[in-house]
């Protein structure tokens, strides 16, 4: 028998939190003694068996990216689901917390965080796969100083909930314009929108748009991007949560809402955080932006192994790895 594939072949160590979807333990393969994170899915009695679900989630098995948590094995037993992970230190809003000055961090760190995210979008969504729930609570983080992104195709095999596991609301900080005006025809765009958040996030450290409500979100929004109308988004008094009664505020500039950021990144954060989802940038373009350019010069050096591109540009003058965070602490840890 293949030992991987039982929920006894692997040790249970303790709770490392609660997710939108589950309760996350970390584990140890008996067999290899290999960390793991063990995500438990409670599956809801009279529904059965989410056979869909399993489905969408064993194709997440083959998404294969060293920005993306691999997923290593899919075990179903008659009452829960569980997926077992590779194990990451922890996750960036832990890391902002413990990490940062007053939740921000350094800008170094910051490129590096958001090239790695960018190039984990990138790929989800060169192979059709949207994340739909973005949030510093879901990318995860080792002392490599290497970001990942958590929960790929979850929202679309259990859709996006209103209540997490643990029945707290789901967060809207990082829900794009789009989706809260009730868009059902919103595509890789949505996850650009909160690609744009957590950077803007990661500078001030507070969240950019922290909404309670649907409504209060989308105010919020409005509050700092301008309030659009049909002229600057035709099309826009279609959406279902449209109302012709909201204030006009007029656009902020993003630089005197986040002056801790230098003109080239606010204009790449610009292009992220467009209410127009068609004028967002996409993935492999905003991997492109000049932003990005001191990082990238250092992928035309000799060495154009993938982990060296990433965490070289992060590297101390003496070399190593460990210094990829540089002086915000060992984040080791967890
Ligand atoms: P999630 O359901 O992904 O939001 O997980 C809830 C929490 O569990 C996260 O915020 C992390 O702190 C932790 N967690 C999730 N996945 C992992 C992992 N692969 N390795 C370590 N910790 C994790």
């Amino acid at each position: 028998m293949d030992g991987k594939r039982h929920a006894a072949s692997f040790q249970q160590l303790e709770k490392l939190g609660e997710g939108t979807y589950a309760t996350v333990f970390k584990g140890r393969n008996r067999q290899t003694g290999e960390l793991v994170a063990l995500k438990e899915i409670h599956l809801d009695s009279e529904e059965g068996t989410p056979s869909t679900a399993i489905r969408e989630i064993s194709l997440m098995k083959e998404l294969k990216h060293e920005n993306i948590v691999a997923l290593h094995d899919v075990i179903h037993t008659e009452n829960k689901l569980m997926l077992v992970f590779e194990y990451m230190d922890g996750d960036l809003k832990k890391y902002m917390d413990t990490q940062g000055d007053r939740g921000a961090l350094k800008p170094p760190v910051i490129k590096s965080f958001m090239y790695q995210l960018l190039k984990g979008i990138d790929f989800c969504h060169k192979n059709r796969v949207l994340h739909r729930d973005l949030k510093p609570q879901n990318l995860l983080i080792n002392s490599k100083g290497q970001l990942k992104l958590g929960d790929f195709g979850l929202a679309r095999a259990f859709g996006i909930p209103v209540n997490t596991f643990s029945n707290e609301v789901v967060t809207l900080w990082y829900r794009a314009p789009d989706v809260l005006l009730g868009s059902r025809t919103y595509n890789t765009s949505i996850d650009i929108w909160s690609a744009g958040c957590i950077m803007a996030e990661m500078f001030s450290g507070r969240p950019l748009f922290p909404g309670t409500t649907n409504e209060d979100q989308i105010i919020r929004i409005f509050r700092i991007m301008g309030t659009p109308s049909e002229r600057t988004w035709p099309g826009l008094s279609q959406f279902p949560e449209y109302k012709d009664s909201w204030q006009t505020y007029a656009t902020q500039p993003l630089s005197s809402i986040l002056p801790q950021i230098d003109p080239v990144g606010i204009d790449l954060l610009q292009r992220l955080l467009q209410l127009r989802p068609e004028l967002r940038l996409s993935a492999a373009e905003a991997l492109a932006h000049p932003w990005f350019n001191d990082l990238v010069m250092a992928q035309t050096g000799p060495k154009q192994h993938p982990q060296h591109l990433q965490a070289q540009p992060m590297m101390h003058p003496h070399g190593g790895y460990q210094q990829t965070v540089p002086s915000q602490g060992n984040y080791g840890g967890y």
